[in-house]
C-alpha cells in the first residue's frame, strides 16, 4: 500500500521536478514503531497482538491521524495512511503534521472489555511517544469516542490530566461538538464543489454509497438532507439498492439496531461487490482502501467519484478514471474534514474553551470550500487532476515549512 502512495507522491514531485533528495527527505518517516502485548480474554485464554504507530512527518506541528482496529492492520497500513496524513492536513492547512497507527485485531470477535483492555495496553506501551504537543491520535476503521475515552483516561493515570492526547472524544468528555459527523460533512462539501465543476448541484444527484460507518452514514445523511438521492449502499456483509433512493433516517435506525445494511426492508438486496458499478451520478467510496481496481475501474458509471475512504483507488485505476473522464476528489481534500474538527477539539481542549455547533460547521465549511479552491487552482495552474494538484499544495506547504527548519546543500525550488 505504501509503494501506492509513493507512486501518487512521485507524480507530483516530477510537476515539481524535485530531486531525489528532496523526495528522499520527505518520504522518510520520523518513527516507526511497533509493539507486542498480550491480553486475557473474558474466558482467560491469553490473546497476542501487535500495535502500530508511524509518525511520518511533523515539520507543520504535532503528529495527527487515526487510529485502525482491523485485521489487516500493519506497518504498510500505518506507512501508507501516516503518509497520506502529512499530505491531508497541509492541505486544510491545519498545524499538524501526519502519523497513523492501530492494532491487528478484529473487534467483532471481541468484547467491549476486551477491546477496553487492549487499548489501555496499546497506551500503556506508546505514552512516551504520544502527547498533546507530540502525536494526538484520533478514530478511524472500528475505532469510536468510547475508544477515544479510554485512550483519554489511561494516558491520563500515567501522565496527568490530558484531554488534548486524543480527538473524536465523547462531546460530555471533552469532545467536540461536530466531530462524529465532521468527516461526513466535508466530504458533503467537497462533492458540492465537484458537481459545481461539472455543472450540476446536490438536489437531485443519485450517489452510490460503499461504506456505511461512521463515514459514510454520516455522508448519505447529509446528501439525503441536502435534496441528493442515495440509490445504493454496501458493506461488508452486503448491500441494498432504491432507484427512487433509500430512506436514509430508517436505514440509519435498522444499522444501528442490525449492524449492517442487510436485511433492510426499504430497498432491494444487492451483493456488496455490485456497488463500484451501481449506475448512480456519483460514487462515494466509505470504507477500506484499493476498492477501485484495474478489474472493475473501467465498469465505473459515475461521472463522480469522491474518496471519502483513504485510498479507495489504486493507481492503475485512477489512470483508468482519468482516461474515461471521472472527476476524482482524493482522499487527502474528500476526507479532511474529520482532521479538521479534530483540530477544533484540540483547540478547545488546550485553551479550556468550548464552541458552538453553527461556529465548528461554518468554520469547517470555509476550510473545506478553500482547500478545494486551492487544490482546484493547482490544478488549473499545471494543467493535472486534482489528485496531483492536492499533492502538489501539500508538498509546497510541507516542503517549504521543512526548508525553513533545516537547510540543505541543494538550491530548492518548489514552484
Ligand atoms: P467505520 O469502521 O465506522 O466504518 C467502516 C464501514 O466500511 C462499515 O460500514 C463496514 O461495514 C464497511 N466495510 C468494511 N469492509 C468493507 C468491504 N470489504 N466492502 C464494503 N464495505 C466494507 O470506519 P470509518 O471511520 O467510517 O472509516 C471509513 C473510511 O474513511 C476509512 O478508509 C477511514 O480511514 C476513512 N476516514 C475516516 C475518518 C474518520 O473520521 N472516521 C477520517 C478520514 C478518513
Amino acid at each position: 500500500m505504501l509503494e501506492e502512495i509513493h507512486r501518487y507522491f512521485h507524480q507530483a514531485a516530477d510537476v515539481l521536478d524535485l530531486t531525489p533528495k528532496v523526495r528522499d527527505i520527505l518520504l522518510t518517516p520520523a518513527r516507526v514503531i511497533k509493539v507486542a502485548f498480550v491480553e486475557e480474554d473474558d474466558a482467560g485464554k491469553l490473546m497476542h497482538f501487535t500495535g502500530f504507530r508511524v509518525q511520518h512527518n511533523n515539520v507543520r506541528g504535532p503528529f495527527k491521524g487515526g487510529l485502525r482496529y482491523h485485521p489487516t492492520m500493519d506497518e504498510d497500513h500505518a506507512s501508507a495512511l501516516a503518509n497520506l496524513m502529512t499530505w491531508k492536513t497541509a492541505i486544510v492547512d491545519v498545524p499538524y503534521g501526519g502519523a497513523k497507527g492501530g492494532i491487528d485485531c478484529d473487534p467483532s470477535q471481541l468484547s467491549r472489555f476486551e477491546v477496553e483492555r487492549i487499548t489501555r495496553r496499546f497506551v500503556e506501551r506508546m505514552k512516551e511517544v504520544i502527547g498533546p504537543d507530540i502525536d494526538i491520535p484520533a478514530p478511524d476503521v472500528n475505532t469510536n469516542a468510547d475508544v477515544m475515552a479510554w485512550i483519554m483516561d489511561e494516558y491520563s493515570r500515567h501522565c496527568g490530566f490530558s484531554p488534548a492526547v486524543v480527538t473524536g472524544k465523547p462531546l460530555h468528555l471533552f469532545g467536540s461538538e461536530g466531530r462524529e459527523e465532521a468527516t461526513g460533512r466535508g466530504v458533503v462539501y467537497a462533492l458540492e464543489e465537484a458537481l459545481r465543476d461539472r455543472g450540476g448541484e446536490l438536489a437531485g444527484t443519485t450517489v452510490a454509497m460503499q461504506g456505511f460507518g461512521n463515514v459514510g452514514s454520516n455522508a448519505a445523511r447529509l446528501i439525503a438532507e441536502r435534496g441528493g438521492k442515495i440509490v445504493a449502499v454496501a458493506d461488508h456483509m452486503g448491500g441494498v439498492s432504491k432507484a427512487a433512493g433509500l430512506a436514509i433516517p430508517a436505514l440509519l435506525a435498522w444499522v444501528s439496531e442490525h449492524r449492517t445494511v442487510v436485511g433492510f426492508p426499504g430497498g432491494d438486496a444487492i451483493d456488496g461487490s455490485e456497488i463500484i458499478t451501481w449506475p448512480a451520478d456519483v460514487l462515494i467510496p466509505a470504507a477500506l482502501e484499493d476498492a477501485i481496481d484495474e478489474n472493475n475501474a473501467s465498469d465505473v458509471r459515475a461521472r463522480i467519484v469522491v474518496e471519502a475512504a483513504n485510498a479507495p483507488t489504486t493507481p492503475k485505476a485512477a489512470g483508468i478514471l482519468h482516461d474515461n473522464d471521472v472527476l476524482v476528489v482524493p482522499d487527502i481534500l474528500a476526507n479532511a474534514g474529520g482532521v479538521t474538527v479534530s483540530y477544533f477539539e484540540w483547540v478547545q481542549n488546550v485553551q479550556r474553551f468550548q464552541w458552538e455547533f453553527d461556529q465548528i460547521n461554518a468554520k469547517l465549511e470555509k476550510i473545506m470550500r478553500r482547500a478545494y479552491a486551492n487544490v482546484r487552482d493547482v490544478s488549473n495552474q499545471k494543467g493535472c487532476n486534482l489528485r496531483t494538484a492536492a499533492f502538489v499544495l501539500a508538498i509546497q506547504r510541507v516542503g517549504r515549512a521543512a526548508l525553513s527548519r533545516r537547510s540543505i546543500r541543494e538550491t530548492i525550488d518548489l514552484g
